[in-house]
């Protein structure tokens, strides 16, 4: 079979390699649809401290099962499923209260194991067993299931935030994951989402999130806009949907008393730290919370909510590419030139 390998850091390859057989207790699917996430991005330029290549990676991603190991119940040949990548162990102390996206023994499909850039892929026992893969709800397409991923991780994040009813949302990042975020925080009943970015361009693409209001922070103050906006209380949730250290710093100064900011993405490792007047949180009584991952029901959840015409994840695919094109797909996602690019091996 077809797939792209990451050969080392800075060298992705398209090979010919034996085609994955099912360990007792796991499957292997025909990959159908696989995303390319900004994480991909950053595997191919500066590796991961998990992936020791040669590796297949792609953890955004669905398909139809081909084969079935050893006893393995509740699935079958044919069935279309979405695979939830970070695999929970099932027995840690964090596992065991629940919270299996802080597994002492996570794995993850793309790092431990072969993912999804490649036209078949084995699922192994530990992720079926512990409820990582899910059967698409009849009408959502392999796209769109692919995309569960990033949604699960946004669930992930608003259960943290207690996002609910008339909430007012910031988002500052108007990538594919601050676009998944504001419609995950209408459909939860926010009653004002704004989205905030320096990138006119990336605005523009992010209208199909139908936030309330856009903000062009190179051209006005987002903390200023956002004060404005709110009549000076600013707004209960604040979420950091990019890797910017001075977003982080932003998002504490607009979030409203008593409420929530979420440092949803990760900082560069060469330059965590940021500048935190930790006065700001003692007399405005706001939480900073982080997220990291999801468990498998955060998965399901999404599905459902796919299934269910609730969030639109097909409407962020821009760009569709075979695997031998698999680089190409990471160029078109660093460069920022489109939401979600689709690998596919069909
Ligand atoms: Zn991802
Ligand atoms: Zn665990």
């Amino acid at each position: 079979m077809k797939a792209a390998v990451l050969q080392e850091v800075g060298r992705l390859e398209i090979v010919d390699m034996p085609r994955p057989r099912p360990e007792p207790g796991g499957i292997v699917i025909r990959v159908e649809a696989c995303a390319v996430c900004g994480t991909d991005v950053k595997c191919y330029h500066s590796g991961h401290r998990l992936i020791v290549p040669p590796r297949v990676t792609g953890h955004e991603l669905a398909g139809a099962i081909t084969e079935l190991g050893k006893d393995v119940k509740g699935l079958a040949v044919g069935d279309r499923v979405a695979v939830a990548p970070a695999v929970p162990c099932g027995e840690c102390v964090y596992c065991r209260r629940g919270i299996q996206s802080m597994c002492d023994n996570l794995t993850a499909i793309g790092y431990h194991y072969d993912g999804g850039f490649a036209e078949y892929m084995a699922v192994p026992p530990v992720a079926v067993r512990n409820g990582c893969v899910n059967k698409l709800p009849a009408g959502v397409s392999f796209e769109a299931a692919a995309l569960a991923e990033p949604l699960a991780c946004c669930i992930n994040a608003q259960e943290l935030t207690h996002m609910g009813l008339g909430h007012i949302v910031v988002v500052i990042g108007a990538g594919p994951i601050g676009c998944l975020n504001v419609q995950l925080a209408r459909s939860c009943g926010a009653a004002k989402t704004m989205l905030v970015d320096v990138s006119p361009e990336r605005l523009r693409m992010s209208a199909i999130a139908q936030a309330d209001l856009c903000i062009n922070s190179r051209q006005e103050d987002a903390v200023k806009r956002v004060m404005a906006e709110t009549g000076g209380l600013g707004a209960d949730v604040v979420i950091t949907a990019c890797s910017v250290g001075a977003a982080q710093e932003q998002a504490l100064l607009m979030v409203a008393k008593r409420g929530v900011v979420d440092f949803f993405g990760g900082l560069p490792k060469d330059k965590p730290t940021i500048h935190f007047d930790s006065n700001l949180t003692h007399y405005r009584e706001f939480y900073v919370v982080g997220n990291h991952g999801s468990a498998p029901r955060h998965n399901a959840l999404a599905l459902s909510l796919i299934g269910a015409g609730k969030i639109d994840t097909q409407s962020l695919v821009t760009h569709r590419l075979p695997i031998d094109k698999t680089l190409d797909g990471i160029g078109i996602t660093e460069r920022a030139e489109g939401l979600k690019v689709i690998i596919s091996g069909a």
